[in-house]
């Protein structure tokens, strides 16, 4: 087999840590398996990068920072190789630039666009284990890119659909994808699989355990993802496209995040154009705008609400109240006091009352419902900060993913 590996940062920590990867590496070797090794930087290594560049000056160049942060996955890739051949594995560190990871020109973000492997393949041939650091690639004029916060992932993955691995395996600080996030959730269950589609929502509703593009890569590829903890021996959770027999629940996963802010605009008038002038000057200041809701229009007047992230709250209000101003709106209203729960799964497609269900259970728990939005594996509900915690629990028993709870349904 093909497999291609890649260890997180808490995985590569420190030396003691490298050693013990070192030695699963070598299982798998002496399993005969062809083996590429993504690595990232030590656990904090990309603040720190990062923080010396921003003692500088407030907007350092990014060239330059993709120079500096990219080091750290290097220094990782040569201490693996060094420790793997001290074991008497054969092994070989292949930068971006000569693993041929070729991307875009767009500095700190910057997107795959394809991978040439014969160095890497020659290098599989004679038997080495390849080691790449993630997070780094390099443009078509030779200048060093990375690829976000989190890039890692996506190299593992873009390496993987490129050499046709069979499997990519992602190590990290948790042994898989869970129901809900443990530390709200004790019931939270370790997913065995989870749907690309499903992964997809869930990371982009606030799941931190893969980067959203790794998995756009993996589902446009079809690479399956195996994730799986670095610290113990547990089966993880293979992340893949959709099976026919796949445990299909109404529900898979319950998500949960308080970093978004809400803002309503309050009597707007209620003719065309209105929602277009709001909008566009939330895109025009590049503003994601998540949740949005337009109340029933009462005597040609109408309410907009939406929500944005919190970090572009107070951005978002003050362009608020300049709009207002303009197409004679009444108020600007900004609560940061929200949380938005969400439910996932492949499963409402199927099941009907899937909405009402997850309307009824925050009901019973006296949680006031404040905006809606779905798409069609998802529903997300908007409300009150103090309760979203209860909510997630709630639900999660209510939709039967609490630990045990399909063993007692039998
Ligand atoms: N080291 C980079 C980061 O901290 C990339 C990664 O770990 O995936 O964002
Ligand atoms: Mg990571």
């Amino acid at each position: 087999m093909l497999i291609v590996q890649k260890y997180g940062g808490t995985s590569v920590a420190d030396l003691e840590r490298i050693a013990s990867i070192a030695k699963r590496i070598i299982r798998y070797r002496e399993e005969d398996n062809d083996l590429v090794i993504v690595v990232s930087a030590m656990a904090g290594e990309t603040d720190r990068l990062l923080n010396l560049a921003h003692s500088i000056c407030k907007f350092p160049d990014e060239r330059e920072l993709d120079v500096l942060v990219s080091t750290g996955e290097q220094v990782v890739s040569a201490l693996l190789a060094i420790t793997l051949k001290n074991m008497l594995c054969d092994a070989m560190s292949l930068l971006g630039h000569q693993a041929r990871i070729i991307t875009d020109s767009s500095h700190t973000k910057a997107r795959i666009s394809r991978i040439e492997q014969d160095l890497i393949v020659s290098a599989l041939n004679k038997g080495k284990v390849v080691v790449v650091p993630g997070f780094q690639g390099v443009d078509e004029k030779g200048n060093i890119t990375t690829l976000g916060r989190g890039g890692s992932d996506t190299s593992a993955v873009a390496l993987a659909a490129a050499l046709n691995a069979d499997v990519c395996e992602i190590y990290t600080d948790v042994d898989g994808v869970y129901t809900a996030d443990p530390n709200i959730c004790e019931k939270a269950r370790r997913l065995d699989r989870i749907s690309f589609e499903e992964m997809l929502e869930m990371a982009s509703l606030g799941a931190k355990v893969l980067q959203i593009r790794s998995v756009e890569f993996a589902k446009r590829y079809n690479v399956p993802i195996l994730v799986k903890s670095s610290f113990t021996d547990g089966e993880g959770t293979l992340v893949c496209k959709e099976v026919a027999d796949m445990e299909r629940m109404e529900v898979t996963g319950v998500t949960y995040n308080k970093n978004e802010s809400k803002i309503t605009v309050s009597k707007v008038p209620d003719k065309p154009g209105i929602a277009s002038h709001i909008f566009t000057a939330l895109s025009d200041a590049q503003i994601v705008v998540d949740v949005i809701v337009q109340n029933v229009s009462r005597e040609n007047f109408t309410d907009i609400t939406f929500t944005v992230a919190n970090a572009d709250g107070k951005k978002a209000y003050k362009l608020m109240e300049e709009v207002a101003g303009k197409v004679g709106a009444e108020k600007v209203a900004i609560d940061e006091n929200i949380a938005k729960v969400s439910i996932v799964g492949l499963g409402m497609r199927s099941h009907a009352g899937v909405a009402s269900k997850m309307f009824s259970v925050l009901a019973k728990e006296g949680i006031n419902i404040e905006a809606i939005t779905t798409s069609e594996i998802k529903i997300s509900c908007v409300v009150e900060k103090k309760y979203g915690e209860l909510a997630v629990r709630a639900l999660h028993t209510a939709f039967g993913l609490d630990t045990g709870a399909v063993e007692e349904e039998k």
